[in-house]
């Protein structure tokens, strides 16, 4: 499943999502790999589609695609030097594929703020400072290892350092990796170093709860930084996702239409991530199960269905596809096949957001 690490300075409301994530994800939790490590919480995507296929297929069991998320708490400013056991969250934060940063846009006497009083933006500074300066280290430490191939006259070796050297600059005037512009050639030297500045970032952008749905001045803050730096936002209220954690689902309607708001903060973050990430959704819906698949956008059919199992990739033969439009304007699958709208995919179909699919494969 995809992993997200939720950083952010202490006091934040870190936790307080955190717990209000794991606590929405236990109660959709008949889900087969949820035994979990403390620090992650595993949370639904949540998909209209799926319930309606489950509906006409019968499903007894309904299995949302989810997403991790993993909570590193203890990142502060001296982070890469070590501090505050900083290293070990920046290792954590390494093993992710996306980063939700939670970054305080609520005022609340109560509440001591590390640095002194409200600033998003310096708050976002001094995280990402703490990522750019390990990832400084990363790419300067490979140079010099670039550097002796570079002397035996390797040409591969020549191109690397020329980009690790662009890279160095980049990184050296405060900006993310992620808004370096690269060459099909570059692409995978980047992703070959795992930088934490690389990560796709979610800012989670935490209010109080009378600020639900648009935020405030602190969040078009927010929003005016990630929209120059490819960054997503989401406004959330820790404190009120805390108390709908809590409701069944019924329960959760209501409250949530009595505040005015549509989804709850932490279906919008699951989404957002998911948008972010650039993947998409295909479905397989049986009687014994209506299940939700992530891939990324532009997977074949082969990929998609080693994504269940190694095997269906390795004996992947074809995928009887039906779009989920047409599989609910007709009516469940036997009606689709019947009005000839189930296709037969090869191994050169790209998989499209929606799809129904039924793979056939040799084992
Ligand atoms: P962390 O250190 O980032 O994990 O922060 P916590 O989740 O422990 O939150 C720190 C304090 O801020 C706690 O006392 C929370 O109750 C409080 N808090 C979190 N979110 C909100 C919010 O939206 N509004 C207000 N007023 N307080 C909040």
């Amino acid at each position: 499943a995809l992993r997200v690490g939720i950083v952010g300075l202490p006091n934040v409301g870190k936790s307080t999502l955190f717990n209000a994530l794991s606590e929405a994800g236990a109660e959709a939790a008949n889900y087969p790999f949820c035994t979990i490590e403390p620090n992650v919480g595993v949370v639904p995507v949540p998909d209209s589609r799926l319930d309606r296929l489950a509906e006409l297929a019968g499903s007894a069991q309904i299995l949302p695609a989810v997403i991790e998320f993993v909570d590193i708490a203890g990142l502060v400013a001296g982070a890469s030097k070590g501090e505050g056991l900083g290293n070990q969250f920046l290792a954590n934060i390494r093993e992710t594929d996306a980063i939700a940063h939670v970054v305080r846009c609520f005022e609340d006497p109560n509440v001591v703020h590390v640095e002194g009083s409200v600033d998003p933006i310096r708050d976002i500074e001094t995280i990402e400072t703490e990522l750019l300066l390990k990832d400084l280290e990363t790419v300067s430490k490979r140079r010099e290892r670039v550097a002796k191939s570079v002397k035996t006259g390797d040409k591969a070796a020549k191109m690397e350092a020329d980009f690790l050297a662009r890279l160095e600059d980049h990184l050296g005037d405060g900006l993310p990796a992620r808004t370096l512009g690269v060459s099909d050639a570059e692409a995978p030297i980047l992703r070959d170093q795992f930088l934490l500045t690389a990560k796709p970032v979610l800012y989670a952008a935490n209010v109080g709860e009378g600020d639900l749905p648009d935020g405030n001045a602190y969040v078009e803050q927010v929003r005016e930084r990630a929209e120059a730096e490819g960054a997503g936002v989401v406004v959330v209220s820790a404190e009120f996702e805390a108390q709908v954690a809590e409701l069944d689902d019924e329960e959760k309607a209501e409250f949530l239409e009595a505040a005015g708001v549509e989804e709850s903060g932490l279906d919008r973050l699951a989404q957002e991530a998911y948008a972010l990430l650039g993947l998409i959704t295909y479905f397989t819906a049986g009687p014994k199960e209506a299940r939700a698949w992530q891939i990324t956008r532009g997977m074949k059919a082969p990929q998609a269905a080693g994504v269940i199992h190694t095997d269906f990739e390795k004996g992947f033969i074809r995928a009887e596809t039906i779009k989920f439009a047409d599989y609910d304007r007709l009516g469940g699958e036997s009606a689709a096949r019947d009005a000839g709208v189930m296709r037969s995919e090869g191994k050169e179909y790209v998989v499209a957001d929606g799809d129904v699919m039924l793979f056939r494969f040799n084992v």
